[in-house]
């Protein structure tokens, strides 16, 4: 019981039921909304630390409820893995961002910018389903998009432990070209010699290493850790991108640091398909 206020021995918690209530009824409407077009994707730039160039984006999907408004995909990606959607709304996301991937190297008459990279993440269930190899490849295809320009990120968690099984569809992608990266690197307990064995060419530093770079200069132990994740991802050539970088502070001790590539709200927040074309132009036109 909470021991502010008059709320002393309040045993109900109606927000909580508010949430439950909620959760039911987003389950219900899931597999409609993607029939009904109700999913969207934002895109957030994925910036080279060295120069400032935008490489590529990562592509981040929402739900624009009806009653609800836009859901952010922490309050749906979780019931859609639980139901199953995210296998049929996965390779929505896959498809549509590859598609874009795809516009963008069109508006930009061939190669002007250089090509603009793609991240999807990729949830644990779609790791284990059959199609992946096949719908990725057909993807890839059907849109004429190299798979060097495609990254497909994946938890650490979701591979902590894997077997070779799970392992093989995301070696298959690799062989081909399609980059893996392992996302929110750090928060597991990953063995790190582990990370031999793994298909993954990028490392994404959880956000919490960005945060504790808030202060100048920051707390000398994390400074030592980052410093050593980043060494060891470069001796086994993997390329280091950080997320969250909120301030231009945290960029230049991360720059300092080696890392390679940033992405945050320091940069741009995710937005719309245009918005990242815009900062990519701007950026090589000076
Ligand atoms: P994530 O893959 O770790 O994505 C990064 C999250 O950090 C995004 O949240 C992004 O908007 C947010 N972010 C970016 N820059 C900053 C910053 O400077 N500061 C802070 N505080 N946050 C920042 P978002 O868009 O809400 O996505 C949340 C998670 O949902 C993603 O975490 C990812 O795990 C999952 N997700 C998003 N789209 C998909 C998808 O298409 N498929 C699957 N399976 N999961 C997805
Ligand atoms: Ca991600
Ligand atoms: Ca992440
Ligand atoms: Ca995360």
């Amino acid at each position: 019981a909470k021991a502010a206020g008059g709320n002393r021995f309040e045993l109900a918690d109606p927000e909580a039921d508010a949430r439950a209530i909620t959760r039911h009824g987003l389950t219900t409407a899931l597999p409609t909304a993607l029939d009904r077009g109700e999913f969207f994707i934002e895109y957030q730039p994925l910036v080279h630390l060295g120069d400032g160039s935008v490489r590529g984006a990562e592509a981040l999907v929402r739900w624009l409820h009806p009653q609800h408004g836009v859901l952010s995909p922490d309050r749906f990606i979780p019931l859609a893995e639980h139901t199953g959607l995210i296998v049929p709304l996965g390779r929505w996301v896959l498809e549509q961002s590859v598609r874009q991937a795809r516009a963008w190297r069109d508006a930009n008459g061939g190669d002007a910018l250089g090509p603009l990279r793609i991240n999807v993440n990729l949830s644990p269930c779609q790791l284990t389903h059959p199609g992946l190899v096949q719908d990725t490849v057909e993807i890839l295809e059907r849109t004429g998009v190299a798979p060097d320009a495609l990254c497909l990120e994946v938890t650490e968690s979701a591979l902590i432990g894997a077997d070779d099984d799970l392992l093989k569809p995301l070696r298959r992608l690799a062989e081909m070209g399609v980059d893996i990266a392992l996302d929110d690197f750090g928060t597991g307990y990953s063995n790190l010699a582990n990370l031999r064995r793994l298909p993954v060419s990028v490392l994404k530093l959880d956000r919490s290493f960005t945060q504790s770079m808030q202060q100048f200069p920051a707390d000398p132990v994390d400074l030592k850790i980052v410093e050593g994740i980043v060494s060891l991802a470069h001796n086994l050539d993997l390329a280091v991108t950080v997320e969250g970088v909120e301030t231009g502070a945290q960029a230049e001790q991360l720059r300092i640091l080696g890392c390679d590539t940033a992405q945050g709200w320091y940069y741009a927040r995710p937005g719309p398909p245009e918005r990242l074309h815009e900062l990519a132009l701007v950026d090589a036109t000076g």
